[in-house]
């Protein structure tokens, strides 16, 4: 269905896309995944001509978009995009939000777009807010709409920059439960995200994309458990766990905890569970006597769920669930918020290991 041939993208000196070359077939659901400033973004625009490529070309079921003599607008039509920020009209309502398009572009009646628009609400939940107006729906519902715009296009493929990273966490799942089920109609999907689980489960290729290539592509369980190139390897191994380091006693607790609460958010952990790293994390520091080398990681398993702390510090030997007093409240608090606690002393490193509680 799109063809993707030595596409190339450059901003002046920066060459953002260097060769590009793709197949994605009807009713493909690809996901993107990849470092910032790779051009993902960038290869979704040259995909519906919002950026004009540099060079190469992009044929849709075989025809050259990027030949002169090619009917861009209307192919153009069969895709569309939901963006980051919704980009729905503010002062038109919901409903005409969604019917201005199909009455202006596809020539179809008011009567025939206010029919398709309502029934396409029904599909994304939300089918009371006919009537509102986008100031009036939360960043999920927004998004909610954004998409079920798109369809109201009659798009055949849908492109999706990161459509959740602007939305408050507790909005991403009813968003993500809008595209899985989109995913159940069939149509043709290419999602730029940073949400692993999810783009483990509904995709049925992922590429990941470095040094201005599509990098790698495979199913996500050749991408996310057994990648082969490098660089690959050391994205996905990132994006699993966290290491922070402290070398000194003056270290920044609250930045150290909002990046393990970050963490949580990107793995759609439950406020609870982020709770306790958070808290996990301040009452490990406080069992420390050494201050001057420590790393805390913290990892996240896909496959189990299940959650690890694991914090090494330099200095002597010291075990601090057996040392610290029996009554220590943070050692108390520690216990109940983990399934177990090992301590093991390595090359000169306390090394404990935390596994973190689920729900
Ligand atoms: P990603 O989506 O993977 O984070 P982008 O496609 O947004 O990456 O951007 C890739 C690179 O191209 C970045 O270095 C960005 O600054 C640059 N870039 C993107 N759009 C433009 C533009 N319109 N003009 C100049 N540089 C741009
Ligand atoms: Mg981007």
């Amino acid at each position: 269905m799109i063809k993707v041939r030595n596409l190339s993208k450059h901003f002046g000196d920066l060459v953002v896309l260097k060769d590009i070359n793709a197949d994605i077939h009807k009713g493909e659901i690809i996901s993107i995944i990849g470092p910032s400033g790779t051009g993902k973004s960038t290869l979704l625009r040259c995909l519906n001509l919002l950026e004009i490529p540099t060079g190469g070309n992009i044929f849709i079921d075989d025809i050259p978009l990027l030949d002169t003599k090619t009917n861009v607008p209307k192919l153009r039509r069969k895709m569309g995009m939901v963006f980051q920020s919704f980009n729905l009209y503010a002062h038109l309502s919901v409903l005409e939000n969604l019917t201005i398009g199909p009455i202006k572009l596809l020539g179809k009646t008011k009567a025939e777009a206010n029919r398709k628009a309502i029934e396409l609400l029904k599909l994304v939940g939300l089918a009371e807010k006919v009537y509102s107006f986008p100031d009036e729906l939360s960043g999920g519902q927004k998004q909610r709409v954004a998409i079920a715009r798109c369809m109201a296009m009659e798009s055949e493929i849908l492109l999706f920059d990161e459509p959740t990273s602007a939305l408050d966490p507790t909005m991403v799942s009813e968003v993500l439960a809008v595209i899985r089920r989109l995913a159940r109609e069939g149509i043709t999907m290419v999602i730029v995200t940073h949400e692993m689980e999810f783009a483990r489960n509904i995709s049925s290729r992922v590429f990941y994309m470095d040094e201005g290539l599509i990098y790698e592509e495979g199913t996500p369980q050749q991408i996310f458990d057994n990648p082969q190139l490098e660089k690959t390897k050391a994205f996905i191994n990132r994006i699993r766990s966290l290491n922070c380091h402290i070398s000194g006693i003056n270290y920044d607790l609250y930045a150290l905890q909002g990046e393990m609460e970050t963490f949580c958010e990107k793995h759609m952990l439950t406020k609870k569970v982020s709770g306790y790293v958070v808290l996990i994390a301040e009452e490990v520091l406080c069992l420390q006597t050494d201050f001057s080398d420590i790393n805390i990681s913290l990892s996240y398993s896909e496959k189990d769920g299940s959650l690890e702390m694991i914090c090494e510090s330099a200095g002597k030997p010291f075990n601090p669930i057996i040392e610290g007093a029996e009554d220590n409240i943070g050692l108390k608090l520690i216990l109940g918020r983990c399934i177990s606690v090992d301590y093991r002393y390595e090359r000169g490193k306390n090394i404990l290991n935390l596994k973190v509680k689920g729900e």
